[in-house]
């Protein structure tokens, strides 16, 4: 029987070893904090459901285009933080279920690699050695913690301070306008804090196609965030009862709190890689498209093995891994495409995308066609009394397969799922528009799109 040994117990070891226990492999999970990871605990979900409560604060806000009245909804932090710990429980426990009932063994401690087949787990009674065929290592990032500036969890916060903030800030500064950033300038905006956002470049969201990213600038422009394009920030001090912020353009930005959010870097520390002579690059495990690294017998899935940094992706590296290992794979169609990702960043309005981007398009020359609509051409948009956005479907011209979209307003998140599937598949523009979906939906812009 295949011994499996799994240090990280979140979406990507979750995963593998759940496959690999159905596949006949004898498994065990070593996690040192809470079974489901800092996608469950940290970062993911706890984001999305604060979210989701400043979702619908926002909503109640403006719901006289709805036909009500005075609606003027107060956060309670105590309660948001039941809810918080409420979601991390249940989600935990529904992942320790499934595990024990593949027959997983968790054990509760911190792993390290002693060498190539050999895993040490400290645990709060001592320690225990684990003999393996394989061992995938998974222990995911945390995030990045500036040298230029004090994080004291108080007022001057990473993201995993806010969960829930220690108060509502009157004032929030936000460092970073990547993924993270934008949406918590979204969150805290949506509870009513006043937010100026610090953007390193011209435009927030970099690297995202700067149509989509207009969108979002305007919408938070009309909500009162302040946008400081061009300036990176260095350093925040403590003034009085606030934070002082310093930008490298010379300008000087006082708030009530800061919160950080510059990207991340890998749990690699302590997990004994030189031991097993596993390669590494900046901290992330080195690995081929099989998720497998310069150890034959280590494997790496997640966050740390320095790929697309989402859950989604995590988990399906782990069931891949799983495949490969016990021998399910088919070679060659059963390595993760990246490029076929869908993401979402859960603004408002939102935004998500899968497949080729339009820049990409342009920048290799390629042909391509771009279809486009607005959603307040949508009944249902105008029924949601929100008709931001668009949908926008990118196609072969010769062969009318769908090579990519993005999407911009209600829902987006979800509504990506039907091109996300055309492009896994390779569906084509026909396949979309011939569909007879549900009226009135956002959907039905999708088969318009695709027309
Ligand atoms: C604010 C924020 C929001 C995000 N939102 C989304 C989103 O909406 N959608 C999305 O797809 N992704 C999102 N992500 C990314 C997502 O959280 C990560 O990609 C995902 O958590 C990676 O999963 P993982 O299994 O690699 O690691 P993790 O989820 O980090 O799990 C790793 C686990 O390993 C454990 N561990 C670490 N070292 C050891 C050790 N030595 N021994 C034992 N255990 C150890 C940790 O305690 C942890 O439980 C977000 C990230 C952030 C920061």
């Amino acid at each position: 029987m295949t011994k499996l040994v799994i240090i990280g117990g979140g979406p990507a070891g979750n995963s593998c070893a759940t496959y690999a226990a159905r596949f006949g492999a004898e498994v065990v999970v070593i996690e040192d904090e809470i079974v489901g990871g800092a996608a469950h605990l940290l970062d993911c979900v706890p984001s999305k459901a604060m979210i989701a409560t400043g979702g619908a604060m926002a909503f109640l806000r403006r719901s006289e285009g709805m036909g009500l009245e005075d609606v003027d909804p107060r956060i309670d932090p105590d309660a948001l933080g039941q809810r918080l710990a409420g979601i991390r429980g249940r989600l935990s426990s529904s992942n320790i279920s499934l595990l024990e009932s593949q027959g997983v063994r968790i054990v509760h401690g911190r792993g390290a690699l002693v060498d190539a087949h050999t895993v040490e787990a400290t645990t709060a009674d001592g320690t225990e050695i684990f003999e393996a065929d394989v061992i995938v290592l998974s222990t995911g990032s945390r995030p990045r913690v500036p040298d230029w500036c004090e994080v004291d969890g108080d007022r001057i916060l990473l993201t995993r301070d806010a969960y829930p903030p220690p108060v509502i800030p009157e004032h929030l500064v936000v460092v970073g306008s990547g993924v993270t950033g934008v949406e918590f300038v979204h969150m805290f905006d949506s509870f009513g804090s006043d937010v100026s956002l610090i953007v390193s470049r011209q435009q927030v969201l970099p690297g995202k196609d700067p149509e989509v990213a207009a969108v979002l600038e305007e919408d938070f422009l009309e909500r009162g965030v302040r946008l400081l394009k061009g300036a990176r920030a260095t350093s925040i001090s403590r003034s009085g009862s606030g934070v002082t912020v310093n930008c490298d353009d010379g300008r000087i930005v006082e708030g009530s709190h800061a919160l950080v959010a510059i990207g991340s870097v890998p749990n690699s520390d302590g997990l004994g890689l030189d031991k097993a002579g596993v390669e590494t690059d900046g901290g992330y495990v080195v690995v081929d498209a099989d998720c497998r690294s310069s150890v034959p017998s280590v494997f790496a899935a997640g966050d740390l093995s320095g790929k697309l940094p989402l859950s989604s992706v995590a988990s399906m590296q782990g069931r891949k891994i799983a495949e490969t290992i016990m021998g399910r794979a088919t070679h060659g169609l059963n390595q993760v495409d990246y490029d076929k990702a869908a993401s979402a960043i859960f603004t408002e309005p939102e935004i998500a995308d899968v497949g080729m981007a339009e820049a990409d398009a342009f920048a290799e020359g390629r042909k391509i066609r771009v279809t486009k609509v607005p959603f307040a051409t949508s009944a249902k948009a105008l029924i949601n009394d929100d008709p931001r956005g668009f949908i926008k479907i990118l196609s072969d011209p010769a062969t009318g397969v769908v090579l990519g979209g993005s999407i911009v307003g209600r829902h987006a998140a979800e509504l990506i799922a039907v091109v996300s599937i055309a492009v896994t598949a390779d569906l084509t523009v026909r396949d979309l528009y011939d569909s007879l979906l549900v009226h009135p939906t956002l959907a039905e812009l999708i088969t318009d799109a695709a027309e």
